[in-house]
């Protein structure tokens, strides 16, 4: 398979240029099994897989018109204009000229907004590239057809996302989704994602996610500069093997609904993730006191109790907490009494598994 399946030269206007508005809700995601390293362009180095997450998720509505010339992309977050984003979408937009060179002729007006906190490692390049992503679709959809099925419709959504965001590949689909080749499995790709819904025990499928916040500030490390400290990390090519086998391991305990290897390989996950910065050179620390006292009480809670509830991490400080419905009121509990505590202005947001991106009527 080429790494460019998509590159397009025909989808061009000819004639009259159109002018449109199209919308997305798309989700961020968790990954369980991380993704931390790439090569070019936006390959990674091992394979990922995660929850798609309900309520945390960007809505993105994007007002196109004829080219002026001037400024390709007007970037609102919020209702506020935000240059900084905009510029990052504009690269994006010359980074897939190949795929859509119609971007080239359009200029884009684009109103965004987030359901929590960006940059703060929840995942906002995930919901925000995947959003966009999608709309881009939709245009291509509109104006120039799209023969293939929906299923086909998402994968080219989820190459483009790719391109803006490694991880936004993975948030096109519900439920649980993988990303990255995995060895023995045709199926999957380094090119876009792929929907893991009929491999999974549905115990798996009701779990819910509360985000415990610790910190909302803007991380100090970007995930771009975190990759590439990957590249001379020592421990690197041990850390891409573990991942690959990680990701076998993870797969055949959700398909059975062995919990207790999922939480064994979950939060070890998330520690190696942190293990792997903490090693780089120069290195960064991006848990704060308060994760690792909700770490502690975690475990040792599910020691003394045996109630299924498990963490993981994104690059930042903020704790997921994962676990199935049926125990939600127990857990609930020990939120109230031990967790939320530590986080910054008991800041929680009760996400769960979801079903993917929605598109928005206009
Ligand atoms: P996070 O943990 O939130 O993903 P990153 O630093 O990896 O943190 O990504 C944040 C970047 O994602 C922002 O600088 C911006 O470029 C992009 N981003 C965030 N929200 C949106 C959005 N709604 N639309 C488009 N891009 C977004």
């Amino acid at each position: 398979m080429s790494t460019a399946p998509y590159n397009n030269p025909g989808l061009t206007f000819n004639g009259n240029i159109p002018e449109g508005m199209v919308g997305w809700q798309s989700p961020s995601n968790i990954a369980l099994v991380k993704y931390w390293g790439k090569k070019e362009v936006q390959i990674p180095c091992n394979p990922s897989i995660s929850f798609t997450l309900k309520a945390s998720y960007t809505e993105t509505v994007v007002e196109y018109c004829q080219a002026s010339g001037k400024k390709r992309v007007t970037f609102y977050l919020d209702g506020k204009l935000n240059e900084d984003f905009g510029k990052k979408i504009d690269t994006y937009f010359k980074s897939i000229e190949s795929v859509f060179p119609f971007v080239k002729q359009l200029d884009f007006t684009i109103r965004s907004k987030n359901t929590f906190p960006h940059s703060a490692g929840i995942a906002s390049s995930a919901s925000g590239m995947s959003a966009l992503a999608l709309c881009l679709c939709s245009i291509e959809k509109e104006h120039f057809g799209f023969e293939d099925n929906e299923e086909a419709f998402f994968r080219k959504a989820s190459y483009l996302a790719r391109l803006g965001s490694g991880s936004a590949a993975r948030s096109l689909f519900g439920g649980l989704v993988s990303w990255g080749k995995i060895d023995g499995d045709n199926n999957s790709s380094d090119l876009w994602g792929i929907q893991r819904l009929k491999e999974v025990h549905p115990d798996f499928l009701s779990f819910h996610d509360d985000i415990i916040i610790v910190d909302a500030s803007q991380k100090k490390v970007s995930s771009r500069v975190g990759h590439g400290l990957m590249k001379s990390n020592p421990y690197a090519a041990e850390r891409f093997k573990q991942a690959q086998s990680n990701v076998a391991k993870l797969m055949a305990a959700m398909k059975t609904g062995d919990i207790e290897t999922f939480i064994n390989i979950t939060e070890s996950e998330a520690l190696t993730l942190h293990a792997m910065m903490m090693t780089s050179n120069p290195y960064y620390l991006l848990l704060k006191p308060n994760t690792l006292q909700i770490i502690e009480r975690v475990r040792e809670y599910r020691q003394t109790t045996g109630i299924p509830v498990s963490f993981t991490l994104d690059a930042g400080p903020n704790i997921h907490l994962l676990y199935p419905d049926k125990v939600q009121a127990d857990v609930k509990d020990l939120m109230d009494s031990e967790l939320k505590q530590f986080a910054f202005n008991e800041m929680i947001i009760n996400d769960r598994v979801g079903e993917g991106p929605v598109r928005v009527s206009i």
